[in-house]
């Protein structure tokens, strides 16, 4: 079987972590975790970092420290990853979803401005599948609206806007190294900010709330969103390959982009696509099967199973899931959501194999 991702662990990653476990600091203290901070920090050219247990407590450590709560309304692209809407919810406060841009996928700035009310409090662009959003507007609508931006950056490690790194916009940004992410730390997440104050808020917070100067003092209610000393062991020998990383993911995409140009031309596929402001990063390689093909995305997908190729279907937008069920019109998400699949995409997929897929995809056609 193709797989769709695998971690790519070397000499260094063992090296790390054997040094780390050695050290005894196996906690969330050791030297590891700092020099993650540091490293990620200013590779996309933020000030502070602030390591945390996962993407998805590091999204809930940025909006409480925010001061996000009940009442609050909080935009979010429909097509997103749950968690999105989940840390929102969390907070006692309500995720406005925003329909796709049909172009690139990622929420659509046009259709922000028309959702914003007395009651939202923050943006949360999402840079889906590898692909930056379109942040200029998006912080123009911020600025006009005095709303807080938190980037979610979870898919999109390396990814530039304008040639300015993801991560380094709004008033905080976040991370995830789960372990099909594109570096990883096993679990693991990170918030990047500029801002000092915001910084040590999230470090208090992010330790059950305790005063940093009064050991086993709470001024607030805090949580244990602790990274642990060993999976920044890893995260800092995995931050060393993501150039190269980037570089064979983006070499990948134009490697399925060269085979299956002929299934776009002929309308058959939608290609991933790279808008001319951005550098996409391809977190995973995807195509939109449009009704054309004449087989259905999860035929396709089945068929594909068969051969040993692994895929996934997009996400579903968030507003048809129980929790979230809402019956306004997201036309753009929904389209893409139903057509959309996510190829192999890990780094260490070979020239044949995408060959290989391609073939596969167009013999299906001619099934
Ligand atoms: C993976 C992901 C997260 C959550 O990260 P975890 O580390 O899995 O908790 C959040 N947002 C997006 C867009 C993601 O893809």
């Amino acid at each position: 079987m193709i797989p769709i991702a695998e971690p790519c662990l070397g000499e260094e990653e063992l090296k790390n972590v054997t040094e780390a476990l050695k050290s005894g600091w196996i906690s969330s203290k050791g030297k590891f975790i700092e020099e993650f901070e540091e490293k990620i920090s200013s590779y996309c050219g933020r000030k502070y970092g602030v390591a945390t247990s996962n993407g998805t407590v590091a999204l809930h450590l940025a909006l409480k420290t925010l001061g996000i709560g009940k009442g609050d309304e909080i935009i979010i692209p429909d097509l997103t990853f749950v968690a999105v809407a989940n840390t929102v919810t969390y907070c006692n406060a309500k995720p406005i979803f925003i329909d796709s841009h049909p172009d690139y996928w990622c929420i659509d700035p046009e259709k922000i401005e028309e959702k914003t009310t007395p009651k939202t409090k923050a943006i949360i662009p999402v840079h889906l599948y590898g692909h930056p959003c379109d942040m200029d507007p998006i912080l123009d609508i911020a600025n006009d609206h005095d709303l807080y931006v938190i980037e979610d950056a979870a898919e999109a490690h390396g990814a530039e806007y304008k040639g300015r790194k993801v991560g380094s916009f709004g008033d905080i940004s976040c991370f995830s190294f789960y372990g099909n992410k594109i570096i990883t730390t096993g679990e693991g997440g990170m918030c990047l900010t500029n801002n000092e104050e915001l910084a040590e808020k999230m470090k208090i917070l992010r330790d059950h709330g305790m005063n940093p100067n009064k050991r086993y003092w709470y001024d607030v209610i805090g949580f244990n969103y602790r990274m642990t000393n060993l999976q920044a062991a890893v995260g800092v020998a995995q931050l060393k390959k993501l150039d190269e990383f980037v570089e064979k993911k983006r070499k990948i995409a134009k490697r399925y982009s060269e085979e299956l140009k002929d299934l776009e031309e002929k309308e058959l596929i939608t290609l991933h696509p790279e808008m001319p402001w951005a550098k996409c990063v391809y977190w995973m390689y995807c195509i939109l099967i449009e009704d054309k093909f004449g087989m259905s995305r999860d035929e396709l997908m089945k068929r594909l199973e068969e051969n040993g190729i692994d895929t996934r279907p997009f996400f579903y937008p968030v507003h048809v899931m129980p929790p979230y069920k809402n019956n306004e019109g997201y036309p753009v998400a929904e389209e893409i959501s139903r057509k959309g699949i996510n190829l192999p995409s890990g780094v260490s997929l070979k020239e044949e194999e995408i060959k290989f897929i391609c073939n596969e995809i167009k013999k299906e056609l001619e099934d």
